[in-house]
């Protein structure tokens, strides 16, 4: 969790700063704020970092998500691919704005993939929710075109892929839309935050709108201010944007040593037997928040979770039994155990999620355990981790027969 890693007096100033005003909501009390807009320029922190043309932030990714679908287009009834791998957020943001969740196959870079897109495209189908999974990111020449041949609506849930790039462009931006989140887990963190990014400024102007109430947030009079859509309370707080503005700043400095570590970890255990890793399409944009290593089979991979487990080796994830990354632990989706009744529950032209069919995935994460970079991690501390890897996996690999 590099982010938390490095809390330090650059977060504390920030919140200083707006517990002095102790003008806690992004907009509104223009003259008592000291100048001090957390919200905004968290924005333009994240703007930097992308060079996304507008970018706005909202109280968490999942709200990110949940808002790029809803100002794309994406809503009642609509047919919404998605990835079976993914933290959940992703499924039940399609599920919240009334739309239909597809779910397709990914494959070794842990993404969907375009073959799997193709193969689920219906008559139906509007649009795609891609996931950049575990630092890195999706396939995006060969998705793009199967979007474009398709006329299908390209929305990226970008949550655990922020400052990842692909052919020099940032994930998050190759669709109408894409979000990151800033939870307490991933590479910078506003403690709950997320930011959706776009480069049309109507999608932009619609998710300002549609995260605060439906506000144009013009003229200083708040309860006077015009409404052109239906909205809802997504907004941010100053004080996470406060948090989340000063890590977004060490996130240039926090990828370069991700990149350095991973590295030298991948170095190290490249001639493992039994050990490959997931293709990542452009290395160069990794943001090597993770490292993810895969088995020869899933009864491998199993093994290798209680040698790590034995070894008391953490900071590890087998995704593969998780219960919010991965299909398999999702029975209260399969069996719809909701609150109350969604679009998808009111039509019988959903794919039968009890018997999905997804077995290059399944083989996919089966054999896949991701390791968490931390970018503190001395070399020392590093060549450890490998030589205990290493062993495990040397371990695992040689089953004792009993
Ligand atoms: C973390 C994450 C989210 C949700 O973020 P929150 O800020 O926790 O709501 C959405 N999608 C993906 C892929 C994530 O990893």
């Amino acid at each position: 969790m590099p982010g938390t890693e490095l809390f330090g007096e650059e977060e504390r100033k920030e919140v200083n700063d707006v517990m002095q005003t102790g003008i806690l909501m992004r907009y509104t009390s223009d003259s008592l704020r000291n100048n001090h807009w957390k919200a905004r320029e968290f924005e333009t922190e994240v703007k930097k970092i992308t060079a996304a043309g507008y970018a706005h932030a909202v109280s968490s990714g999942s709200a990110a998500i949940a808002t790029a679908l809803a100002v794309a287009g994406i809503g009642a009834g609509d047919e919404v691919i998605v990835p079976p791998f993914t933290f959940i957020a992703s499924v039940e943001a399609v599920l919240f704005v009334g739309a239909i969740p597809v779910f397709a196959e990914i494959d070794e870079t842990l993404c969907l993939s375009a073959e799997g897109i193709k193969k689920a495209v219906g008559p139906k189908t509007k649009a795609v929710c891609l996931v950049h999974m575990c630092g890195g990111m999706a396939e995006m020449d060969s998705i793009m075109a199967v979007c474009n041949s398709n006329k299908l609506v390209l929305v990226e849930d970008a949550g655990q892929a922020f400052a990842a790039s692909y052919k020099g462009k940032m994930v998050g931006l190759f669709g109408k839309c894409g979000s990151y989140s800033f939870d307490f887990f991933k590479i910078a963190t506003a403690g709950e935050g997320g930011v959706l990014v776009t480069d049309d400024e109507r999608t932009y102007k619609l998710a300002e709108a549609y995260s605060d109430h439906g506000h144009d947030h013009i003229g200083g009079n708040r309860g006077m201010e015009q409404h052109e859509i239906v909205g809802f309370n997504y907004r941010i707080s100053e004080l996470n944007a406060a948090v989340g503005l000063a890590q977004t700043r060490k996130v240039p400095m926090i990828v370069e040593k991700n990149r350095v570590n991973k590295k030298f970890l991948i170095n190290a255990l490249n001639r493992t037997p039994g050990i490959s890793f997931s293709r990542i399409p452009d290395p160069g944009g990794d943001s090597a928040t993770f490292l993810n290593l895969f088995l020869p089979d899933t009864e491998t991979a199993g093994r290798l979770v209680n040698e790590l487990n034995n070894a008391g080796i953490g900071g590890f994830n087998y995704w593969f039994k998780n219960m919010y990354h991965f299909i398999n632990q999702w029975d209260h989706l399969k069996s719809m155990h909701t609150a109350s009744k969604l679009t998808v529950q009111l039509l019988d032209t959903a794919q039968d999620y009890k018997n999905l069919h997804l077995p290059k995935s399944q083989e996919v994460i089966g054999r896949l355990i991701s390791f968490g970079i931390r970018c503190t991690w001395t070399e020392k501390e590093l060549a450890e981790l490998a030589a205990k890897i290493s062993a495990c996996v040397s371990k695992a690999l040689k089953p004792v027969a009993v």
